[in-house]
């Protein structure tokens, strides 16, 4: 059975890369019948950030994306914070220096800068001189009795040869045969693991089948498999994964801004869309392309059709095919979250279960925004706020856009505003009390029965042909009386979310 893990550094807030890290893993599990774990790699106490590990579990349970094994979840190699398992990366490390595979290095920082520079000019490329490699034994023993700090160092003379890698994703990796920097070091003199020792040993003691992990770490995959072989360990599987680039081929980096995984959700964007814009990019080729991807104007449809697939986490870990990663650096563009965030809620609101769960999240959200909580509470109903996203339908991006998209369903239509004088500069007052009074009369002659899209539509015709009113005086009359917006929704649609109480009141306020 595949185990894999994500392995954070709780360093700060879940960014995008490191979601699709989690994701990627979580589909290559769940589509193989593997588990995973997640695992803290928190070594470095210098860039150690409390609350991130929170920060990262809480970005992964909102993204669904569960884990088998880790914090808060146990299983059979707990614990999962690296800090928690220094005596075994100490038992590893003793295990080399007993083969003669390691040793001890007594140097001091000052001595170390001052080789490392001496290297740097003569370009060498060396950073180490070794010369704590042939210490006398007896020495050596002396200065660990004397309480002397050192550090464990990788004999890199004593290696085995390097066994070829075929990367999951990049294929034969001819830099699985690249050289280290001189004897790396293995365990700090505080006792903490050096990254890599930690790395290597906890995918080995976690039963680690499949290593999936950034692009970033492929140069360090030669030290990682000198250290299995010099343990004596098989390596596990591993699949480098193309980092995350803006449109523009930049780096997008957390100092950018908008890389925070919380920032996406407190910007109400689902999660699904969220989770299907992260797999795509570098997705491969031989995925069909969906229906909907017939508007040949938005720029990213230039790309492969694959990649604006509509998938959910089911569909996605269905179709999910490490080989057909491509090894491009793979762009994120936002154009692209809107139209499947819009894709999503389409979805979603066509069934009753999708519709219930994204009107409780526009309610969670407009109660915890300060600007909109005095609402009249009767706007906030579930019921009511169903059919406004009903009858927004497409047009709805985002759920947050809801009371921007259409303020005229939760407060009355701001008449005054340049959009709405604008909508009937053609009409005279006269003109425009016409059509609404006659318009008020019709609609309050209607029974509740009565009160449906086609029969409101019906009867508005009926009144127009009967008067002679041309469209282009009926209609924006109508509109603005009803919204002050140019743009909207069929408006005998919006009367039926408004009932007919409020669409008659409206008329008239409109009127006067
Ligand atoms: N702790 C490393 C990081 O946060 C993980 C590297 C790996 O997955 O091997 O990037």
């Amino acid at each position: 059975m595949p185990i894999l893990r994500f392995a954070p550094s709780p360093t700060g807030a879940l960014h995008l890369g490191g979601l699709r890290m989690a994701l990627y893993n979580h589909l290559y599990a769940k589509k193989h019948g593997g588990k995973w774990i997640l695992r803290i790699e928190d070594t470095d106490a210098t860039r150690f950030v409390p609350g991130a590990v929170d920060g990262i579990r809480r970005a992964l349970e909102w993204a669904g994306l569960e884990y088998d094994y880790g914090p808060g979840k146990g299983g059979p190699h707990a614990p999962y914070f690296q800090s928690e398992r220094l005596d075994l990366y100490q038992s590893y490390s003793t295990k080399l220096l007993l083969s003669g595979q390691a040793y001890r290095c007594f140097c001091s920082v000052d001595t170390l800068t001052a080789l490392r520079e001496k290297f740097a000019r003569t370009g060498s490329g060396q950073s180490y001189d070794r010369r704590c490699l042939h210490l006398p034994e007896e020495e050596v023993a002396r200065r660990v009795r004397a309480g002397e700090t050192y550090v464990v160092r990788l004999d890199t003379s004593a290696l085995r040869p390097r066994r070829t890698i075929n990367d999951l994703v990049f294929g034969q990796l001819r830099d699985a045969h690249g050289s280290l920097a001189t004897d790396p070091v293995l365990l700090k003199s505080d006792g903490y693991p050096t990254y890599h020792l930690a790395n290597v040993v906890d995918d080995h003691a976690m039963g680690v089948t499949h290593v999936l992990r950034g692009v970033e770490w492929i140069t360090s995959l030669p030290l990682h498999l000198d250290i299995y072989g010099a343990l004596g360990l098989e390596p596990p599987e591993f699949a480098h994964i193309p980092i995350l680039v803006n449109p523009d081929g930049s780096k997008m980096s957390k100092r950018n801004g908008d890389v925070k995984v919380e920032d996406y959700i407190r910007r109400g964007w689902e999660r699904d869309a969220i989770l299907n814009w992260l797999a795509l990019p570098g997705w491969g080729t031989q995925h069909e392309a969906s229906e909907e991807q017939a508007d040949p104007s938005v720029e990213f449809r230039k790309e492969a059709p694959e990649s604006t697939k509509v998938m959910d986490l089911k569909e996605l870990i269905s179709e999910f095919d490490i080989s057909a990663l491509t090894h491009r650096s793979a762009s994120l563009d936002p154009a692209k979250l809107t139209y499947l965030n819009r894709q999503h809620l389409l979805r979603a609101a066509a069934t009753d279960e999708g519709l219930g769960d994204v009107a409780r999240r526009v309610r969670l959200w407009i109660k915890e925004n300060p600007a909109l909580s005095e609402m009249n509470p009767e706007y906030t109903t579930p019921e009511y706020i169903q059919s406004v996203i009903r009858v927004l339908n497409s047009r709805l991006t985002n759920i947050q856009d809801i009371v921007t998209l259409a303020p005229y369903l939760f407060v009355e239509p701001d008449y005054g505003s340049a959009e709405a004088k604008r909508m009937i500069r053609r009409l005279s007052k006269e003109q425009y009390n016409e059509i609404l009074s006659n318009v008020y009369s019709v609609l309050a002659d209607l029974d509740a029965a009565s009160w449906d899209a086609p029969k409101l539509l019906e009867a508005m015709n009926k009144e127009k042909e009967a008067k002679g009113t041309p469209t282009n005086m009926f209609l924006p009359a109508v509109r603005h009386a009803m919204t002050a917006m140019k743009d909207g929704p069929p408006v005998a649609e919006l009367m039926v979310v408004l009932g007919s109480s409020r669409t008659l009141a409206r008329i008239k306020a409109a009127m006067s």
